[in-house]
């Protein structure tokens, strides 16, 4: 691996004696011993998660060292614990909604600089040079695929590990930069809850004239919610229950329906131009396509342990499509920061100490989510 060119560098950081002394202008600042950083991990599928001390590798020359400040806890991180989509890399750091400041920067870094507020998403790498990584589908790289930010294996043959740690090494490439006048703790969950559902709205083309509705008020769900509705759509949130109704009208909704009330899918029937499913455990979609209009989409963004169902008809009848969506590229995230950050989105937050993490997990789980919790990472 490259090492940091102390002369070229404001701030540089040097492995010596498994410590990491800290540069500037040639002169020791400080040492660090950044090799092994706070973190909490799952032991075991299943397992609560616990406080240990994790790897983080030495700074390459691209590389970008960021101090974490708040990580969001996302619905997925729960079904990776739980590994409910199989083949989890245990012990597993979750956190994939990443808000933080750089640290220090590898010698050949270009995008940020020490003291940059930046975040990390779903992903840490990929190829960069298959026509996807090319285009800004990073997601979608067809050359070693995407490098998923925890549970997968890093292009050094390394386990990755996630946001629910102090720190992280990452190629500056998958670091966007934090727009001013957005707070990081709200910033967090815009990584992967924001970015998840702008990329459909912007795909299927929310905009004034259009009718959305978003199933389900939870991380995505709140978030599609206020970007639709800044995108210029009319929105309506369907519902378990009516309990967060007012929640759902204050964020933007002009509508709010209970899906426990079976008159809901009958007074809606045909009503959509696009529906965006952010539910996280096992539906009957038909329903739900049974509420879009003639050439209408529904974007399924949850992703349930189940496989999906419905009916063939009811997507038959009317023309009606069913589409996914993953994530989003870099590129359009850091479009989405800076979207939100101009519309003064940014996500409504429980912000926890890290000792609230299994807590938080099970509220989740029971939709008790208002409607992300964020982990301060100074309490680690
Ligand atoms: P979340 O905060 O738990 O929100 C999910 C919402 O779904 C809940 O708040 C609840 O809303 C509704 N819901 C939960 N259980 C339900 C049930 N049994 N029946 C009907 N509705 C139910 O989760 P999240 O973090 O937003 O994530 C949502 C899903 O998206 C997860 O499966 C996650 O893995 C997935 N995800 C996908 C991507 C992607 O790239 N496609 C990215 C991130 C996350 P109400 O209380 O309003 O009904
Ligand atoms: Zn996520
Ligand atoms: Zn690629």
């Amino acid at each position: 691996m490259a090492r940091v060119s102390l002369a070229l560098v404001p701030t540089a950081f040097v492995r010596k004696r498994g410590a990491w002394l800290r540069f500037r202008s040639g002169r020791i600042l400080d040492v660090m011993t950044h090799t092994s950083v706070t973190a909490y991990a799952a032991p075991a599928p299943k397992a609560p998660l616990e406080r240990t001390t994790i790897p983080r590798r030495e700074l390459g020359a691209h590389d970008i060292l960021i101090e974490i400040k708040y990580a969001g806890i996302c619905h997925s991180d729960i079904h990776q614990v739980d590994n409910g989509w199989g083949e989890g890399i245990f012990p597993m750091v979750p956190g994939h909604e990443i808000a933080g400041v750089v640290a220090a920067v590898g010698s050949e870094v270009t995008r940020h600089q020490v003291g940059d507020r930046v975040g990390v998403g779903c992903m840490v790498d990929s190829c960069r040079e298959c026509d996807n990584c090319k285009a800004g589908f990073e997601q979608h790289c067809t050359g070693t695929g995407p490098v998923m930010t925890y549970n997968a294996t890093g292009r050094d043959g390394e386990p990755t590990y996630g946001g629910y740690s102090t720190h992280i090494v990452v190629t500056e490439d998958f670091a966007v930069r934090i727009p001013e006048g957005i707070a990081l703790d709200v910033t967090a969950p815009l990584l992967c809850a924001g970015i998840t559902v702008y990329s459909p709205l912007a795909r299927w083309g929310a905009a004034p004239g259009k009718k959305v509705a978003v199933v389900g008020l939870g991380g995505l769900g709140h978030m599609a919610v206020q970007i639709a509705r800044a995108k210029g759509a009319e929105v309506t949130v369907l519902s378990q229950s009516l309990r967060k109704k007012e929640d759902g009208l204050k964020l933007g909704a002009s509508d709010y329906r209970a899906t426990s009330d079976p008159a809901t899918f009958e007074e809606l029937a045909n009503s959509f131009d696009l529906i965006i499913n952010t539910v996280s455990a096992d539906l009957d979609l038909g329903a739900y396509l049974g509420l879009l209009r003639t050439n209408g989409t529904l974007v399924q963004v949850g992703a349930p342990e189940q496989p999906l169902r419905t009916s063939p008809f009811a997507l038959i009848q009317n023309n009606r499509a069913m589409a996914g969506s993953s994530i989003g590229g870099i590129p359009e995230t850091q479009e989405m920061l800076d979207f939100c950050a101009a519309h003064g989105i940014g996500a409504q937050i429980e912000v926890i100490p890290a000792e609230e993490i299994n807590d938080a997990y099970r509220r989740v789980q029971a939709s008790d989510v208002r409607y992300r919790f964020v982990i301060d990472v100074s309490t680690m």
